[in-house]
């Protein structure tokens, strides 16, 4: 799909001017179709490999009457129809009437708008931007068309990253939350397969796939769409006796890469053993949200219990945001609970914070806790947003964040994981240095 982006604003405030730079050239497909009106524009762009169509509406100045009045009701319905609106203004002329006007149409429209103040060469932006903030806005951006400044952070922001395309993707095939069940031969993971589409559960279909692949099944829990990622092949057996590749590691990896949330199975009988902490390392270097499941825990004795659990806590401190949970896959103790954990990880895992939010958070942060000093300058961190999901990446805008130290990195990532309130999922930092 194809986003479609709609720039509105007074007369004046830079719209052509940025068109003419997020279409490259000036001659790009600018289809003047007769009838529209007369300097509504179409045109299309690329960015970082996604196409997107933009248009130039034109006519709005907020107090339209008569014919004008036409245009600008063709302007909004441009608005309608497009996925992402930027609403423009001029930082060297400041907030106007009209730029109120505008704003308060689009209010009216109910779609969501961005702000983008233009202009802002010559001038701190911070200071041109302040006048425009009791328009409500939620974004900003500060952009100057003519210079070709802000224009290409910006699309990064508005445009699905390359994860997010590839994510569009998969969502259309699989629905709903993806689960993939992974771990090493025999500790249970056809048993738990099976458990979790019990009888109460809808079974959509099949996904058939080669024995190389993955089984895919989608259905559905307490009205809520699952797609189980079956790395056992259970339900491709037709007979016990059939023989399938019980074990595959590249049908792991690729479980885990399409997966929202990975439930690890671990043998209680055996323990935490090298190979489960090497599951655990790929699923993390995925990105993926995790959820382990120590099964087979009935007719293990308190003794032994304690060992193992004491063992999980001891070698999996590292990951003391992820749920754990002591199953019998083969009972079904543990399993419909293990879903409120599934559904926290991909609630974390798909999460949208404003960048706002971010920001609030980071400065917070380095309220309570400053960056250090490198070579007589402060570290400075200025402001954050977020840069994907599944998992969550948060990108830190500043100056040096170069020499940001690794215990600053993890104090931060903790504060953020705190306060969002995020499980099982790994969050992803992004640190960039300012222009
Ligand atoms: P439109 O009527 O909204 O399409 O505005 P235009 O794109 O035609 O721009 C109006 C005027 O503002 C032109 O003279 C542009 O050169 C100028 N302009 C556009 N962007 C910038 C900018 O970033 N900085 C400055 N200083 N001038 C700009
Ligand atoms: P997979 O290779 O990971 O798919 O493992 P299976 O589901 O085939 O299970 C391997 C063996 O462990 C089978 O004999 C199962 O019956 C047994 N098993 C699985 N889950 C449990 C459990 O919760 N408790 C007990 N006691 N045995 C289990």
């Amino acid at each position: 799909m194809t986003p479609v982006i709609a720039l509105v604003g007074r007369p004046n405030v830079g719209k052509s001017t940025l068109f003419n730079q997020m279409t490259r050239s000036r001659d790009a497909l600018v289809a003047d179709f007769p009838g529209l009106t007369r300097d509504r524009k179409y045109g299309e762009g690329t960015y970082e490999g996604q196409r997107f169509i933009v248009i130039d509406t034109g006519g709005l100045t907020g107090d339209e009457q008569g014919l004008d009045a036409e245009m600008a009701r063709q302007s909004l319905q441009a608005v309608e129809e497009a996925d992402i609106v930027l609403f423009m203004v001029d930082g060297r002329a400041g907030l106007t009437a009209g730029d109120e006007l505008i704003a308060d149409q689009l209010r009216r429209s109910g779609k969501q708008a961005h702000l983008v103040v233009n202009k802002t060469d010559g001038q701190d932006p911070d200071i041109a931007a302040s006048d425009f903030y009791s328009l409500g806005f939620d974004s900003t951006f500060l952009i100057a068309a003519s210079h070709n400044r802000g224009i290409r952070s910006m699309l990064e922001l508005l445009l699905p990253s390359e994860d997010e395309r590839e994510e569009e993707d998969r969502a259309g095939k699989y629905p709903g939350i993806r689960i993939g069940v992974v771990g090493r031969p025999n500790v249970g993971k056809s048993t738990l397969v099976n458990r979790m589409l019990g009888e109460d559960r809808v079974v959509v279909y099949d996904m058939p796939g080669t024995t190389r692949d993955s089984v895919y099944i989608p259905y559905e829990r307490q009205g809520e769409q699952y797609t189980l990622i079956d790395t056992a092949g259970v339900r491709r057996r037709k007979n016990v006796r059939e023989v399938v590749e019980k074990f595959s590691i590249i049908k792991t990896l690729q479980a885990i890469d399409d997966a929202h949330v990975v439930i690890l199975v671990i043998d209680a009988r055996e323990g935490l053993v090298d190979q489960d902490l090497h599951l655990i390392g790929f699923v993390l270097d995925a990105g993926r949200s995790l959820v382990i499941a120590v099964n087979k825990w009935d007719g293990m004795d308190p003794e032994e219990r304690a060992k193992v659990k004491e063992q999980v806590r001891r070698r999996l401190d590292f990951l003391d945001y992820a749920d754990k949970h002591y199953i019998s896959a083969l009972h079904g103790s543990g399993v419909g609970v293990m879903y409120e954990s599934v559904q926290a990880c991909y609630e974390s895992a798909m999460a949208k914070w404003p960048t706002n939010r971010l920001t609030a958070i980071l400065q917070d942060a380095i309220a309570q806790h400053q960056p250090p000093m490198v070579q007589g300058r402060r570290i400075k961190l200025r402001y954050a947003h977020q840069g994907g999901s599944n998992p969550p990446v948060i990108v830190v805008h500043g100056n040096q964040v170069d020499a940001l130290p690794g215990s600053y990195k993890r104090y931060l990532e903790n504060t953020f994981r705190k306060v969002l309130k995020v499980t099982g999922s790994p969050i992803r930092f992004e640190f960039k240095s300012g222009e």
